[in-house]
């Protein structure tokens, strides 16, 4: 049995410390917040509202069951699974919105009404993503990244050009649809989760499977559910957790990681596991010399956005809001230029609204609403309360418009949460929300590499490295990393 440190207790360094309790290790979870979660923490009010800071589309639900079954156990063992309908509103202009049915024949009769022709077209589309879901999401998301021969066993060369990892998302969209409406509805989730269309690979109209074959669901009680039960599998497995732990150093001596700097105080481990922003991890946790990358590298990447977000209790119902909205009422291709290439605030932005009161009344009192307004923006812009006070108008503005009805009035609680945020909880590189971005030059083997190449026993875990962003591929990244370091842990003793 070996010691194991994990810095951070996100999806990815739960995943890792559930991975490598399960393998026999002794296993410490080191997190500088009072709770855990990370970006997917959860906080409670005196009024009674429950919010989830982060995450609130929970896609490829296979994903998370895989996790689950893996120690035994199924998400329906901690939280109960709710699949919304419709799974969620656009608003293109006033009074102008296309609600997306959960079913995938309703969802072919909307697109042919829009567009003559297109519900073929859609089956086609749908047919290439579900082979890249399942290809990409079943086999090679669990490659470390590490080198190429990796991919070998896949037929590669065959496969690369159905997998379309060299082609543009924004021409492949175009290609079976030129409807304006259609065409945003399939770049929304390249946008959110990190890259101009024009950027992304058309590899990821796999998240158009998932998104809109697969579903969207809802944890009953909010995205925290999963954290929770994540954080019991691990305890029941072993780990033990230490919160309002700040890591300040990784100690090395020669090409091994010795323990950890925490308080002043040095604990000694056999491995560590980096689950916190690996910028941070490296930069900041680890001498010079022992560094995968340096400070330009990272200038380099495209990041994925960061985000304003507002918190809201409102002490009325809204009947008139489903539980996600989408607002595309501005230029989507105008948007994504100031996030990633002018790195603006900007002019005209789009939005999304959450209301998982809707679905869900645990998580406001009895009669009120919760809402969660969130704009994503460029990384590292300024941070002030006018500016986040001007865009709350904007969005509110708008979304009052929408719904016909008078929300600023009826506001009982009110956080705001930007960059300086992100910086400050958990130590994010220029306050990014999702990590990196997924351009062509920034997939797979292209990514931060998930292991130190002079410390043997150090791996990294999360957003910034393979599989990429979001909640299922941080899960997969903790899987990867706790299996690497396990690997080398068991080479090492035999
Ligand atoms: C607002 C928002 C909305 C999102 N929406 C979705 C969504 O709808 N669906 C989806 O799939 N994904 C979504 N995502 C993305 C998803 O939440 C993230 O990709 C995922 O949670 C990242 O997990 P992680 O483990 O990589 O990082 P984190 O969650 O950031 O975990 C890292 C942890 O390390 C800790 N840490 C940092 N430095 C130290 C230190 N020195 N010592 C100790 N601890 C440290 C941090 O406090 C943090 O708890 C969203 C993200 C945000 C921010």
């Amino acid at each position: 049995m070996s010691k194991i440190a994990i810095i951070g207790s996100g999806f990815s360094g739960l995943s890792a410390a559930a991975y490598l309790s399960a393998a026999g290790h002794e296993v410490h979870i080191f997190e500088k917040n009072a709770v855990p979660g990370g970006r997917a923490r959860k906080f409670s009010t005196p009024e009674g509202y429950l919010f989830d800071m982060g995450p609130s589309w929970y896609w490829m639900p296979g994903v998370f069951e895989k996790f689950f079954s893996d120690f035994g156990y199924s998400t329906t063992d901690f939280y109960e699974l709710k699949l919304l309908d419709p799974s969620f509103d656009i608003v293109y202009g006033k009074k102008d919105v296309m609600r997306i049915p959960n079913n995938y024949t309703k969802l072919s009769e909307l697109f042919e009404s829009i567009e003559p022709g297109s519900a073929t077209k859609l089956h086609k589309f749908m047919e290439e993503a579900e082979y890249k879901y399942i290809t990409g999401i079943e086999n090679l998301v669990y490659k470390p990244g590490l080198s190429l021969t990796e991919f070998a066993d896949l037929d590669l060369i065959k496969g690369a050009f159905r997998l379309q990892v060299f082609s543009s998302f924004s021409k492949h969209v175009r290609h079976y649809f030129s409807n304006a409406k259609l065409i945003a509805l399939m770049e929304f989730p390249v946008l959110f989760l990190g890259a101009m269309p024009q950027d992304t690979p058309a590899l990821y109209s796999l998240m158009n499977y998932a998104g809109l074959k697969l579903g969207t669901w809802y944890p009953m009680g909010g995205f925290c559910k999963v954290i929770d039960a994540m954080v019991k599998v691990a305890e029941n497995k072993g780990a033990k957790f230490h919160f309002n732990a700040n890591v300040e150093q990784i100690c090395v001596d020669g090409n091994k990681a010795t323990g950890l700097l925490i308080n002043g105080e040095k604990l000694p481990f056999d491995g560590v596991i980096g689950a916190a922003d690996y910028n941070h991890v490296e930069q900041k946790l680890l001498p010079v010399a022992y560094r995968n990358y340096d400070e330009s590298y990272w200038e380099r990447k495209t990041f994925a956005p960061s985000s304003l977000i507002f918190y809201l209790g409102v002490n009325k119902r809204i009947p008139e809001l489903e539980h996600h909205t989408l607002f595309f009422d501005e230029s989507l291709f105008d948007h994504s230029v100031e996030i990633y290439k002018k790195a603006k605030w900007p002019t005209k932005p789009l939005f999304y609204v959450c209301s998982p009161s809707q679905t869900d009344n645990s998580v406001a009192p009895e009669g009120h609403e919760n809402l969660f307004l969130l704009m994503p923006i460029a990384p590292g812009l300024e941070d002030t309360e006018a500016i986040r006070e001007k865009y709350f108008d904007v969005m509110m503005d708008r979304l009052e418009t929408q719904t016909g009805v008078s929300i600023r009035t009826n506001i009982d609680y009110k956080r705001s949460y930007c960059i300086k945020d992100f910086i400050f909880d958990y130590n994010s590189y220029k306050g990014n929300a999702y990590g990196l971005a997924n351009t062509l030059l920034q997939t797979a083997i292209l990514k931060p590499k998930i292991k130190n190449k002079k410390i043997k026993n150090l791996f990294y875990a999360g957003q910034l490295t393979v599989p990429g962003p979001g909640v299922p591929p941080a899960l997969i990244s903790g899987k990867i990393a706790a299996e690497l370091l396990n690997q080398h842990l068991n080479h090492t003793l035999n």
